[in-house]
């Protein structure tokens, strides 16, 4: 166990967490069975047989900038922002949030009753998950983007990014598309040691072998599959650390090789 934070290089990350969810697997991943749930993953399951994702945020200090990757649900039991300060980072010196997708458990605290929860901060946006969902038939079925992002705009504290932005020396975007169109990841490298920041191309250890299997959240299936595939693949190959963001408390980890089968190996 890692504990909540580890280093990769330079640069701190912190894992966050704003609760979780209360999923059936089968509804999360239409492809997959309770038979194998059962048989395979019963320790990621309650009595009852169910999925509790993580609702994961992570900050991570690099060149001396405090940079928040998303912003979790703000449900009635959302605990970011205390977990934040119990973690003793000040949510007025988060320098930069960055959104990995727009879906409203990655957005939820960017606003409360209209004021800034981080307001010393750039949001950066994805562009293409933007120009997505400002389409006014998407828009009209999605109160969480007018409450948590389009505010935004209005009070000049949006940056819109594309693929391959540095945020910092250490620390850029990359385009990993499908779970929504303009879904990014984060690359980190630095002192020889590389990191990667997750976002939403894989929700659940499960996936580690089960990689075909697409959440029903994902907005282009294909497109997240064959995405899921190439950067599994490489986090593998390359023995890269991951955060990532629904995975068990705290989510860091590496998927590796074990008796054939690739796994999720928790810090
Ligand atoms: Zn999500």
């Amino acid at each position: 166990m890692a504990g909540n934070v580890i280093r990769i290089g330079n640069v701190e990350l912190v894992s966050l967490s704003d609760g979780n969810g209360d999923r059936e697997p089968t509804f999360v991943f239409p492809d997959s069975t309770n038979e194998i749930w059962q048989s395979e993953f019963s320790g990621l399951l309650d009595d009852a047989g169910h999925l509790h994702p993580r609702y994961g945020s992570v900050v991570a200090r690099s060149g001396g900038k405090t940079i928040l990757v998303d912003t979790g649900l703000q449900g009635p039991e959302g605990m970011l922002l205390r977990d934040l300060a119990a973690k003793g980072i000040d949510r007025n010196a988060i320098d930069i949030v960055v959104m990995t997708h727009l879906h409203p458990d990655h957005v939820g605290w960017n606003l409360t009753g209209g004021k800034p929860n981080f307001p010393n901060a750039r949001y950066l946006v994805p562009r293409s998950d933007w120009e997505y969902w400002k389409q006014p038939q998407v828009l009209s079925q999605s109160d969480h983007v007018v409450e948590q992002v389009v505010p935004l705009e209005g009070m000049d504290l949006m940056d819109l990014i594309d693929g391959d932005y540095n945020i910092t020396d250490e620390l850029a975007t990359v385009n990993t598309p499908g779970h929504t169109p303009g879904h990014i990841s984060l690359v980190i490298s630095s002192a020889g040691e590389r990191g990667y920041i997750l976002g939403d191309v894989a929700h659940n250890p499960a996936q580690a072998h089960y990689t075909d299997w697409n959440p029903v959240f994902d907005i282009q299936p294909e497109t997240a599959r064959s995405t899921r595939h190439a950067v599994l693949d490489h986090l593998e190959a390359e023995g890269i650390t991951v955060s990532a963001g629904h995975f068990p408390d705290p989510g860091f980890g590496k998927f590796v090789r074990q008796g054939g089968r690739r796994v999720w190996q928790g810090l």
